[in-house]
């Protein structure tokens, strides 16, 4: 077999490999022997020549490789991947049920699978490919997650602007059997439509299935104010738990049909829901004006942050929405608000929240803290895979 190219680090930089963070940074690399082309296999050698791990290589990014193995002895070939789908499909085993039919199946990183999402959403696997070596093994984990999961339709959504970074064009598709665009999935027995062709991400925010699951549980007999909605996730949870009336908002007109067809498949009384095709930010100064309040509000917004650079404007943004939130809130009323941001800590989001509420004059506090569901693990050694943060706020008065 020919031999692999060797990637030699900088003196020192071999620590964070020592500490199995699965990323190299352009900057971090001294030399590279041999030529490997986007998404060749690698092996990583520390400057004193001392090989640690094999990765794939992936030249036009600043994440200029990620770590398959830390075993750099470890083939790196369609076996491997068998292996590695197989386990992260088996981990998500008792999360699905008869009330549960959809999960994430591989979370990146976080399941030793850099660059590979994969969701699946009753009997449809959707995949979303994002690096170079994701890209090179595409076919061995469409065929793992087949064999793994019995699903006999998979299908791409690698239309995303992160490929662009990997100088890769997006792709979409069917890859693996025919397949109708919308499936309808099943989440804690309710169910929803999720259109796997055209909507945002895969096409539903599995992310967030525990915090529904305390929506729910809290929003009996309130009126629910609920932002950045998408397709009803939290409006159909709102309303399964016994919710008065719920007001969603989206920009996105598509999203609010979504949301209309979810509430009539559950059997939901459509008068106990009104839905604002808007801007959140301005249609929260709107309700202020009209003088609305609510028992409950989800804040839900996409990531105004998705690095550390964005942090300052995305604070701003965090901080308008809840302050505003905060003054629509009757006394004793419930904030569950949130941050998908990697860029924005959960202490800091926090002290966003707290600053929030000192500007709107609110007494408040924090009676829980939500994070992303099981089948979104976060590594150890790798915490930037911990995005989803949340508070659940009580305004005291
Ligand atoms: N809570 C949802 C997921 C929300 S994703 C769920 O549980 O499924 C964020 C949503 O915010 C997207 O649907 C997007 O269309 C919407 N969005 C983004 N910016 C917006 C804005 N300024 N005003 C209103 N909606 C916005």
């Amino acid at each position: 077999m020919p031999s692999l190219p060797r990637v030699t680090l900088q003196p020192g930089r071999e620590k964070s490999i020592a500490q199995w963070h699965p990323w190299v940074f352009d900057g971090s690399i001294a030399t590279v022997e041999g030529s490997p082309a986007a998404g060749d296999t690698v092996i990583l050698h520390a400057s004193d020549g001392t090989a640690l791990a094999s990765a794939a290589w992936s030249p036009e990014s600043k994440i200029r490789a990620r770590i398959w193995s830390f075993d750099p002895l470890q083939n790196i070939d369609a076996a491997f991947f068998h292996a590695r789908v197989k386990t992260a499909v088996r981990a998500r085993d008792g999360l699905l049920d008869r009330a549960n039919n959809a999960c994430r199946l591989i979370h990146g990183e976080s399941d030793g699978l850099p660059g590979f999402v994969a969701d699946r959403y009753q009997d449809v696997v959707v995949v979303q490919i994002l690096a170079a070596g994701a890209e090179r093994w595409r076919e061995p984990v469409f065929d793992a997650l087949a064999e793994a999961t019995g699903c006999a339709a998979i299908y791409e959504r690698s239309n995303v602007d992160v490929r662009t970074l990997e100088g890769m064009a997006p792709r979409e598709g069917p890859v693996r059997g025919a397949m109708l665009p919308r499936v309808v999935m099943v989440e804690d027995g309710l169910r929803f439509v999720v259109d796997v062709a055209h909507g945002q991400k895969t096409g539903f925010y599995l992310d967030q299935r525990n915090n529904r699951r305390r929506v729910r549980a809290l929003a009996g007999e309130r009126d629910v104010l609920n932002c950045f909605c998408y397709t009803g996730g939290f409006t159909v949870a709102a309303l399964a738990g016994g919710a008065k009336s719920v007001l969603s908002i989206d920009s996105s007109a598509e999203a609010l049909s979504l949301g209309r067809e979810n509430v009539a498949a559950n059997d939901f009384d459509a008068a106990r829901t009104e839905w604002r095709d808007a801007d959140v930010f301005a249609e929260l100064r709107k309700l202020r004006d009209a003088a609305r309040s609510f028992d409950l509000i989800v804040l839900d917004p996409p990531k105004f942050a998705p690095t550390a650079q964005h942090a300052e404007k995305a604070t701003r943004a965090y901080k308008d929405i809840n302050l505003l939130a905060l003054k629509l809130l009757r006394p004793s009323g419930l904030l569950a608000t949130f941050s998908c941001s990697g860029g924005i800590s959960a202490d800091l989001f926090q002290k966003i929240v707290a600053g929030a509420a000192l500007d709107a004059r609110a007494n408040a506090a924090i009676i829980e803290r939500f994070t992303a569901s099981a089948d979104h693990p976060v590594a150890l050694n790798f915490p930037q895979g911990d995005y989803l943060k949340g508070l659940l706020v009580r305004k005291i008065a």
